[in-house]
């Protein structure tokens, strides 16, 4: 859905094939964190999302009972939405369908086959089977990928070792959105309200953790879990969804084969510690969506389209090392008990606290600074959200310009009949902007013009110490874009 919008955004048509009928009521995804909610910033649809969930300061590492400190990263958007991921899914549809998606439902893909210059598509559906044909196909179809398997793109990794068990329920015996995390050698247990009548719970329960994740959960089974865990089932009842996940941890060899790309739960699984699965597969889709864009509508330099694999691949493995680790910390031994409390003592030291948090968010994500671009440290770092002033005196916050999905020159304190925008052509594509800092920010200061990506990545940037900063400008322009 995201991919599909950003695409739209730009003006190219897109279709989305889904094989379900309506968005599934079970929500796997209860956070939004903060990287995810500076995209939907970026494209001014975060307000929505504010209406239906609920931010929280805190996130946690493997369960630790010290929890990560968001209120502390530079950011409007500090903070953990909890949101049902079947909401965050209905936005995103409602989303792509107001900028024009097409959204065939109850249609499956059974064929995808690539030519050189095409991609042809075979579906199954209510009317019948039909053929399509896309200049490009992005699998963005889940951990089981049609297409993924089509294109032969392997997925390498390990199996699941143990399950665990989720259950949207109701509980009596305890107050109104209150939360527990426990962790202990009997086994482990997190409770989480989703809203005022119904809790998550996740329970490790060893007696069953070597169940396969096919087999049915029943509420008898997580009922007697928490009583042998905790001591207690907090009078459990009326269960909405349960459900047994595990621990498969794989990744797809690459990203991109030719004309098919993979993005979100096709290129990457792992247990879903710190709730981060859906978050990085909405930050893969804002990655490709405007290169895939410039590519189609003839305006992406050759490099572009591989750079997705280049940047993305690597965040993909970041992840699964992290929720490999959090997986290993839930190990029920005495010797890990040990070890989770010395993490704990560390997590309240307020760097390594923002360390972790960073990495939870997405913040600590920097893409290498292109080597034929102008140098500066800003290069590939994420643009965090400006105040500014703009040359005719008006106030304004560097995210408002993203809306459109656009590539921002930002000139900072250019005098008049300085700019560099006369450099190149102009496009729809880029948004020039001249402003001021109006609050200071050390990344910041000393620059002079700086391209931001549409995704809020940084290309590149010119310090005002430049001795010729039209060339460097006009070279940066013409290495991230054809005109
Ligand atoms: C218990 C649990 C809790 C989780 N909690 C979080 C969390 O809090 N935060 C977080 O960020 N992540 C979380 N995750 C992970 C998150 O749910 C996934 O990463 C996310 O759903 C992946 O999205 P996706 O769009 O890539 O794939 P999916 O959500 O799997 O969507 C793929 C879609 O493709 C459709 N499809 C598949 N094949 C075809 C085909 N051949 N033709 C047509 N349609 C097809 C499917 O019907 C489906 O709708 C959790 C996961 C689990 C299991």
């Amino acid at each position: 859905m995201m991919l599909a919008s950003e695409l739209a955004l730009a003006g190219v048509k897109v279709c989305i094939l889904e094989r379900l009928k309506e968005t599934t009521p079970y929500s796997r995804a209860l956070t939004v964190h903060p990287r995810t909610l500076e995209l939907f910033d970026l494209r001014g649809i975060k307000p929505k999302f504010m209406e239906r969930g609920r931010p929280v300061s805190r996130g946690h590492f493997a369960g630790l009972e010290t929890p990560l400190d968001f209120s502390v990263l530079d950011s409007a958007s500090n903070y953990t939405l909890i949101i049902p991921q079947s909401e965050t899914e209905k936005l995103l549809e409602a989303w792509a369908g107001s900028l024009g998606v097409e959204i065939r439902r109850e249609v499956e893909a059974v064929s995808i086959r690539q030519h050189p210059d095409r991609v042809n598509i075979e579906t199954e559906g209510p009317g019948g089977a039909a053929k399509l044909s896309a200049a490009y196909v992005v699998g963005a179809d889940g951990g089981r990928s049609l297409v993924r398997k089509e294109a032969g793109i392997p997925f390498e990794g390990t199996s699941e070792t143990f399950t665990t068990v989720l259950g949207d329920v109701s509980l009596s015996g305890l107050p109104p959105m209150s939360a527990i995390s426990s962790y202990s050698e009997r086994g482990l247990v997190a409770i989480l309200p989703i809203d005022p009548t119904t809790y998550r719970v996740l329970l490790g329960d060893p007696a069953r953790m070597s169940v396969p994740k096919e087999e049915p959960v029943t509420l008898e089974e997580l009922r007697s879990g928490l009583e042998r865990v905790l001591g207690n089932d907090y009078g459990i009842s009326k269960p909405r969804w349960l459900s047994r996940f595990g621990n498969a941890t794989r990744q797809a060899g690459r990203y991109r084969k030719g004309r098919i790309f993979l993005a979100g739960d096709a290129a990457h699984i792992h247990f879903p510690a710190g709730g981060q699965g859906m978050n990085v597969g909405i930050q893969d889709a804002v990655n490709l969506g405007w290169k895939l864009a410039a590519a189609i509508q003839g305006r992406a330099p050759d490099w572009l389209l591989d750079s997705y694999h280049a940047e993305r691949f690597p965040v993909g493995t970041a992840l699964l090392r992290n929720t490999e680790v959090q997986t290993l910390m839930f190990e029920l031994s005495p010797r890990m008990v040990e070890l989770r409390s010395l993490m704990a003592g560390l997590l309240r030291f307020p760097d390594a606290n923002r360390m972790v948090s960073e990495q939870i968010a997405a913040f600590n994500v920097r893409y290498e600074s292109d080597a034929e671009s102008p140098s500066h440290p800003l290069g590939g770092q994420r643009a965090a959200e400006l105040e500014l002033k703009l040359a005719d005196g008006t106030a304004c916050r560097s995210y408002e310009f993203f809306h459109n999905g656009q590539f921002v020159l930002l000139q900072l304190d250019v005098e008049e009949g300085m700019p560099f925008g006369e450099l190149w052509p102009g496009s729809e594509h880029v948004r020039v902007v001249n402003a001021s800092l109006t609050k200071a920010n050390p990344d910041w200061s000393g620059v002079r013009a700086a391209l931001v990506r549409p995704d809020g990545y940084v290309a590149w940037a010119v310090a005002q110490s430049d001795p010729a900063p039209r060339d460097s400008v006009a070279r940066g322009m013409s290495r991230w874009m054809k005109f």
